[in-house]
């Protein structure tokens, strides 16, 4: 039997089975905690082996009926991703670079054993879904309709092998800001050498859910110790990996004396490839102002240039904030302040600026896909 995962659904096969019922939306789409709400529609495709993937259709969002020997469940073969629409001032509903977003899920199905697809026909079937809940996306330049694209091994059996079927769905959530004050709030971060989100040779490149059930001890950890977030570490030398589920940026002057802006390295397969990651690289890099380095930051680096006074700034960056300043760390014990918020916090206002902007259609820019 081929393996048919070369073959992809299309978006103009596309069925609908509208909602007789929507439900009420938020009131103060501005108020939604992240997750608590969800629009009428999903999209849903299966996919199996003998044929291929079905036909795609948006439907009621509704529950999943599986089998309790679902692979899923089991061996948590599952992969996500997480983008957002916003609606502009220019009355459009766009969405940030999407294509990075079904490029790294695709990047995930083959990692995962699942089955790939066509990237373009993904987004224009997420595309239409988000037309058909449209009226959910929130018409504030505060708040944006999350977009939650998962795929799950279906395969109703406890053998740990690759899954005969899948099925790709996706749900849509109104979410309000990441910093409900409109200022960038910074946050603290407990690093802790014991635990590591990734290794190399391992998985944390890809957006899987296997990657996210372990850290969630160490996050609900740092929280009993009055910490928002975990810097995670990697390595003997204590490498600065990610914040959270953000990358991670340092602003500091270098040992030639000159500004530079850091973050760690792809290369290693340790660091989730983040769509605000290259943004902000591809920004700064056109901004020129100052030297761009994807390299590797340690702690004792951190620790040294702390002392001398030559660190700017250290913020994480994802779709959920955009750019999220820290202004603590405790490492082995200590506490150590950063003066981000000191310093500005000068790159990651304006990159946060710049990012809200393209988003909200402020400026026209290429990044903005209108759905
Ligand atoms: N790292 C991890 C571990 C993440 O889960 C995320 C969120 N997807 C990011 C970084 C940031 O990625 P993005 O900029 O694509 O949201």
């Amino acid at each position: 039997q081929p393996h048919r995962t070369h073959l992809s659904f299309k978006a103009s096969d596309l069925t609908y089975r509208l909602t007789s019922h929507p439900k009420p939306k938020p009131a103060n789409p501005e108020e939604c905690a992240f997750g608590s709400h969800y629009t009428d529609h999903m999209l849903s495709v299966k996919w199996d082996e003998e044929n291929g993937w079905g036909i795609p259709c948006i439907k009621p969002l509704e529950n999943l009926s599986l089998h309790p020997a679902t692979s899923v469940f089991h061996y948590a073969i599952e992969l996500f991703e997480g983008m957002k629409a916003f609606h502009t001032e220019d009355n459009r509903i766009a969405m940030f670079r999407p294509m990075e977003n079904m490029k790294r899920m695709y990047m995930s199905a083959e990692r995962s054993c699942l089955p790939t697809f066509d990237q373009k026909e993904l987004l224009d079937c997420i595309s239409e879904l988000v037309r058909v809940d449209q009226d959910w996306v929130p018409r504030s330049n505060k708040a944006s309709l999350y977009i939650r694209p998962t795929m799950i091994g279906t395969e109703p059996s406890l053998g740990v092998q690759r899954s005969l079927s899948a099925l790709l769905y996706c749900i849509l959530s109104p979410v309000g800001p990441y910093f409900k004050t409109g200022t960038l709030n910074p946050v603290s971060l407990l690093a802790d050498p014991k635990y590591i989100r990734a290794a190399e040779g391992g998985a944390g490149a890809y957006k899987l859910g296997s990657n996210y059930g372990p850290t969630i001890s160490i996050q609900h950890e740092a929280e009993k110790q009055g910490f928002q977030q975990v810097l995670w570490l990697y390595g003997d030398n204590q490498q600065l990996t990610e914040v959270g589920t953000m990358n991670v940026f340092v602003f500091w002057i270098n040992d030639h004396g000159d500004k530079e802006l850091v973050t760690a390295s792809l290369d290693r397969g340790l660091i989730l490839p983040g769509v605000i990651r290259s943004s902000l690289l591809e920004l700064a890099k056109q901004w020129g102002e100052f030297k761009v380095t994807e390299g590797v930051i340690t702690m004792e680096d951190i620790i040294l240039k702390l002392q001398e006074n030559r660190i700017l700034e250290i913020f994480g960056t994802g779709t959920a904030c955009v750019v999220c300043p820290v202004e603590r760390i405790r490492y082995m014990g200590k506490d150590y302040h950063i003066p981000t918020m000191e310093n500005g916090p000068y790159v990651a206002k304006k990159y946060y600026k710049q990012l809200t902007d393209i988003q909200y259609g402020k400026v026209q820019h290429e990044w903005s896909h209108t759905v």
